[in-house]
């Protein structure tokens, strides 16, 4: 009898083939490269491969033809075949992705076509292939005040700025690659970021180094896949030696541009090319990143953020004081450290309508004003949007209500009089302003924020059982609102 062969399936084919493949390249590469490949049919003695990009192909083709060809003869013979479908959509989740097949020269594994597909780089000179991606530089510039020299450091940030300059130094050299900084908004990341790439640019100026938003990043992609200009958008990308992409929390649900993503930056890390990325929550909260490009972030340094603490926040504002060459004195410099705690950009605002203030008014920056600034910036609670009151005026209008001046509130007395106004105003500061509790706490004679919790909880409390208490917070409440 004699035996025919089975029809081979594609799947069997490409299995067959991977297992050539694997045994030649590192484990690394073949997870990257050849596990997202699906086989999709096997017609003849030619074999259809799914890939995720065109990129993709195209560095499959360029890195891994010759292993490829081995693997096909040994499976289809010396006739056999590759083609690939490459899916593209348009960045978006509600485009429907369409596919590409791509059938050239280059699937005959023709030598020379490989060689002519090559991305050349090393015949011209980098700044000339530079020039050719001027337009994709457009919009994406460094802020030269962002340096450490003004960075201030403080035990919020020790980690991240000292990880920063190590980079900033020896950038793809330190472990930490990519080096990954998050914390919430306003904590300094971009500055930071940009202090590395600023840092480089000055003592090594032969390195490429470029500082792009990842929204950016996503609109250029869904730019240039419109204008069928994608490779050149990666090829761009792939001649850093450092690239810093802000805020990747706007990749999220992104899967083409995360593709796009995933590609250079395993690219750029196996040529020890230094990545360095922010988040505005940490990588494990990252929502609607693909693993693969999570599990990435965690081969290199992730540091965070944190809020900065009075004394650094003192500093800060030393600092713009002094870059904007004005003196306050230390009371005032106190008091806005300990209004606006959260959010140094808000402590900037802060400096920066001072200063308009003062000048538009000819006025001193002296405690008035400040107070008068403070409490434009951060009256409106989220909780009561109609009551726009800051801390003083609700003092004023407790002690007006109790008849008592504001230093006795602020005083040490334990009259229980004095104790209960003091106690209602607290209560009222953290109901209609966003300070807080420990700058509430801060403003009433440097009490601390157990104090103040305390009498919240204590008001709060009279409030439901008390009907003499009832009335008078609603009293106080109803002149605080008209006094708006
Ligand atoms: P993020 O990117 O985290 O939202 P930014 O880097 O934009 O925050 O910082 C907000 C502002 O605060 C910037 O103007 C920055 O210069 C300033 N800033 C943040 N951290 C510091 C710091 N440690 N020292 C000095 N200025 C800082
Ligand atoms: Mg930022």
């Amino acid at each position: 009898m004699i035996e025919l062969p089975m029809p081979k399936d594609c799947i069997t084919v490409w299995n067959n083939c991977l297992n050539v493949i694997k045994e030649n390249i590192p484990e690394q590469s073949f997870k990257t490269w050849f596990e997202p490949i699906v086989p999709l049919k096997l017609e003849g003695t030619v074999l259809t491969i799914q890939v995720p990009s065109q990129f993709f192909y195209e560095w499959i083709e360029e890195h891994y033809i010759h292993l490829l060809r081995k693997a096909i003869d040994k499976e289809l013979g010396t006739t056999g075949r590759l083609e690939y479908s490459i899916i593209i959509d348009k960045g978006n989740d509600q485009s429907r992705p369409y596919t590409v097949n791509i059938q050239t020269a280059k699937v005959e594994f023709d030598k020379n076509a490989q060689k002519s597909n090559k991305i050349n780089t090393s015949a011209k000179k980098k700044q000339d292939i530079l020039k050719e991606y001027e337009s994709f530089f457009r919009g994406i510039k460094f802020n030269f005040n962002y340096t450490f020299d003004n960075f201030v450091e403080g035990d919020c940030n020790r980690l991240a700025r000292s990880a920063g300059y190590a980079v900033a130094k020896k950038p793809g050299v330190t472990a930490f690659n990519p080096l990954m900084l998050y914390g919430g908004v306003g904590l300094g990341k971009t500055h930071l970021v940009q202090a590395i790439g600023n840092h480089i640019r000055n003592n090594q100026q032969e390195k490429v180094v470029v500082y792009v938003s990842s929204e950016k990043f996503t609109n250029q992609f869904i730019e240039e896949l419109k204008n069928n200009n994608l490779q050149k958008l990666t090829n761009f990308y792939l001649q850093m030696d450092v690239l810093i992409i802000d805020d990747v929390q706007f990749l999220s649900g992104k899967e083409k541009t995360q593709e796009m993503f995933f590609h250079i930056f395993n690219h750029l890390h196996q040529q020890g090319k230094q990545i360095v990325m922010t988040s505005d929550r940490p990588p494990k909260e990252l929502q609607g990143l693909q693993d693969r490009l999570l599990s990435r972030f965690k081969w290199g340094l992730t540091a965070d953020l944190q809020q900065p603490d009075f004394e650094t926040r003192m500093a800060i504002i030393h600092r713009k004081l002094q870059s904007e060459g004005i003196e306050l004195n230390d009371e005032i410099i106190e008091y806005l450290a300990h209004s606006i705690d959260s959010n140094i950009r808000e402590l900037e605002g802060v400096i920066v309508s001072l200063m308009a203030q003062s000048s538009l008014n000819k006025l001193a920056i002296d405690l008035p004003l400040c107070k008068q600034v403070v409490q434009q910036i951060t009256q409106a609670s989220e909780k009561h949007p109609d009551v726009d009151v800051g801390i003083d005026l609700i003092q004023k209008v407790v002690c007006d209500y109790f008849s008592i001046s504001p230093e006795i509130l602020k005083s040490k007395s334990r009259k229980k009089e004095i104790a209960m106004a003091r106690q209602i105003a607290m209560y009222f500061c953290k109901e209609y302003t966003n300070f807080s509790l420990k700058s509430i706490g801060y403003h009433f004679g440097g009490r601390d924020h157990s104090t103040v919790i305390h009498a919240i909880q204590n008001i709060s409390d009279l409030r439901e059982n008390d009907g003499d208490m009832k009335a008078t917070v609603q009293e106080i409440s109803d002149l605080l609102k008209g006094n708006r």
